[in-house]
């Protein structure tokens, strides 16, 4: 998510000081924390009951509120109370001169350093040197440092130095982005907080509570836009709730007015784009994304809405309770509802490759519309082809394949579709989830040692069973076997098999089997490596024949057993 301008804006003529809503909004108490109860119950236990970490660690995605809490944590622990008597405490009082000065940023014993800026040894230095003198006011000094992650070595080794014996009177609250940048001796010394991204209804009420206390009418559509546009951020939702209500100068907020701001594509024309490209309407489906287009979506927002419409209903497939979510607009329950009944699983989760594939690409292409309208083209044409299962089937029992579309009857696709269809229906394997990687039962409930793999074949699968896909995809593929004994394999890899792969393999097949094996690498030329040796195998198979005799240019992707998942 790209930062949004606003905190630059002009105050308003004659008004107070005008404050960003972000800013304004900020919560005052762990209370306000939305979505972080976990966070807030460890924390308020540790205070209550004294025992208070020297560090603490603040981690999730950016405008999840770290620093807001690093805050509130700093005047949880100096807070005095309005007597001026009170200890630390999980309901800072916000009226105390600590709690003042800490929310204005001007507390003397509170220092805050972004390690983004200022990463390395001697900016570190000069913090820590002030460690060794007592807090000026307050009960605690309290370093706050942000995106940690980013400091150098040397500084880690440095801030290390003071973590391991820090002064009674210091307390240290980091905040990160990406945690496994920071150094495990640091965690280690740290109490870990893991802020969750904030769930759209929730973000969505607290968005309606903050529209409502500036005076301001928004519709809830557009206040739901603005919390799926946030995307786990109060930060981001309110920058562009700010922006929304500034724009609309004083008059109701449209849900409308709000998809033109975030140039995203009306949900009810997602809807008609993916039915029309589900059916193979392409030139309808063409036209309807230059319409959005046109009107200001974004080509790459508009595949974005397609892939979540497509998760969404394939969500639903599985859980149709889903459905019954309140916060669903009404077009997504009854008209989802009836589209994901028509559409069968395996069409949803070939969309949902298709989609993604198509994401990348069109982020990458210099024209993202060019790129968007080839993926509703390929999708287009690839609904109107049976599924793999389903082409097998069909040839089984002799019948043409068809699947049925979901708004029959569909279009067909003008004079050049057939050229495309051709050789596709194997290129669209590709698409399909490789779940031939899935965890089984058995390796679940396998005792301490495995069995001893009698052939080659057997100890790629021994792989899989073990989870460890990527080697048995080079095994598979990137060897060919010289030798096979018990206990010793000897292979030949081409370039594209790393070189400690051999020693990888004797070192699992002995951990798993419990009996030493040996891999070692040969130069003698090998037989044909196992997938070769699948394909060859596959050629020969009446079935497949007929297919490829039916899609002439099909080419075997690769071979799935009958009995994989
Ligand atoms: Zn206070």
């Amino acid at each position: 998510m790209t930062e949004r301008p606003s905190a630059d804006r002009s105050e308003p003529e004659g008004a107070e000081a005008y404050r960003v809503l972000a800013r304004k909004y900020r919560p005052t108490t762990f209370g306000q924390l939305i979505g972080q109860d976990a966070l807030v119950r460890t924390l308020t236990n540790a205070i209550t009951s004294g025992r208070l970490a020297h560090g603490y660690m603040l981690t999730g995605v950016r405008g999840v509120g770290k620093t807001t809490t690093a805050r509130l944590i700093a005047r949880a622990l100096n807070c005095i109370g309005a007597d001026g008597k009170g200890g630390p405490t999980p309901e800072p009082c916000g009226v105390c001169v600590h709690c003042k000065a800490i929310a204005e940023d001007r507390h003397v014993d509170v220092l805050e350093m972004d390690a983004a800026s200022r990463t390395g040894i001697d900016d570190i230095r000069e913090l820590l040197d002030g460690v060794r003198y007592r807090p000026t006011s307050a009960r605690y000094k309290i370093y706050i440092i942000d995106e940690v992650h980013m400091l150098s070595e040397k500084a880690f080794n440095a801030l290390l130095k003071t973590l391991e014996e820090p002064p009674e009177h210091v307390k240290f609250i980091f905040a990160t982005t990406e945690i496994r940048k920071v150094p495990v001796t640091v965690l280690s010394r740290c109490q870990r907080f893991d802020l969750r991204r904030i769930e759209s209804g929730d973000l969505q009420k607290l968005f309606a509570g903050i529209s409502k206390r500036e005076g301001a009418v928004v519709d809830d559509g557009a206040l739901a836009l603005v919390a799926r546009a946030a995307d786990g951020s109060a930060r981001d939702g309110l920058s562009i709730l700010d922006q929304a209500i500034s724009q609309a100068a004083g008059k109701q907020v449209s849900e409308s007015a709000v998809r033109d701001m975030l140039g995203l594509a009306d949900r009810a024309l997602v809807f008609d784009l993916f039915e029309s490209v589900m059916s193979g309407g392409v030139k309808k489906a063409l036209d309807l994304l230059a319409d959005q287009y046109a009107a200001g979506a974004s080509p790459v927002v508009i595949l974005q809405d397609l892939l979540e419409l497509v998760h969404w209903m394939t969500r639903i497939k599985v859980a149709p309770e889903g459905a019954e979510d309140p916060a669903l607009a009404e077009t997504e329950r009854t008209r989802g509802v009836a589209m994901a009944g028509k559409l069968s699983m395996p069409v949803l989760t070939r969309a949902w490759q298709m989609l993604l594939k198509g994401l990348s690409e069109a982020r990458a292409a210099p024209m993202p519309l060019q790129a968007v309208e080839m993926v509703i083209v390929r999708m287009a044409y690839a609904a109107e082809l049976p599924t793999p299962a389903d082409a097998i089937k069909a040839l089984e029992n002799g019948a043409p394949a068809t699947r049925p579309s979901i708004s029959a009857p569909s279009s067909p696709p003008g004079g050049g579709a057939r050229a495309v269809a051709r050789g596709s229906v194997m290129s669209s394997v590709d698409y399909a989830p490789q779940t031939n990687v899935q965890p089984t039962a058995h390796a679940q409930t396998a005792p301490e040692f495995m069995p001893m793999p009698q052939t080659f074949g057997a100890v790629v699968d021994l792989f899989l069973e073990k989870r460890e896909a990527g080697m048995a995809t080079l095994l598979k593929h990137n060897v060919r076997l010289v030798r096979f004994e018990n206990g010793l394999i000897e292979f030949n890899p081409d370039k594209n098999a790393p070189k400690d792969l051999a020693g990888q393999v004797g070192k699992l097949l002995t951990q798993w089997t419990g009996q030493r094996w040996v891999a070692s690498v040969v130069n003698t030329a090998g037989q044909m490596t196992l997938h070769e040796q699948e394909l060859e195998h596959a050629k020969a198979d009446p079935l497949v024949k007929s297919i490829l005799e039916a899609f002439p240019g099909a080419t075997i992707a690769g071979v799935r057993r009958a009995d994989e998942p």
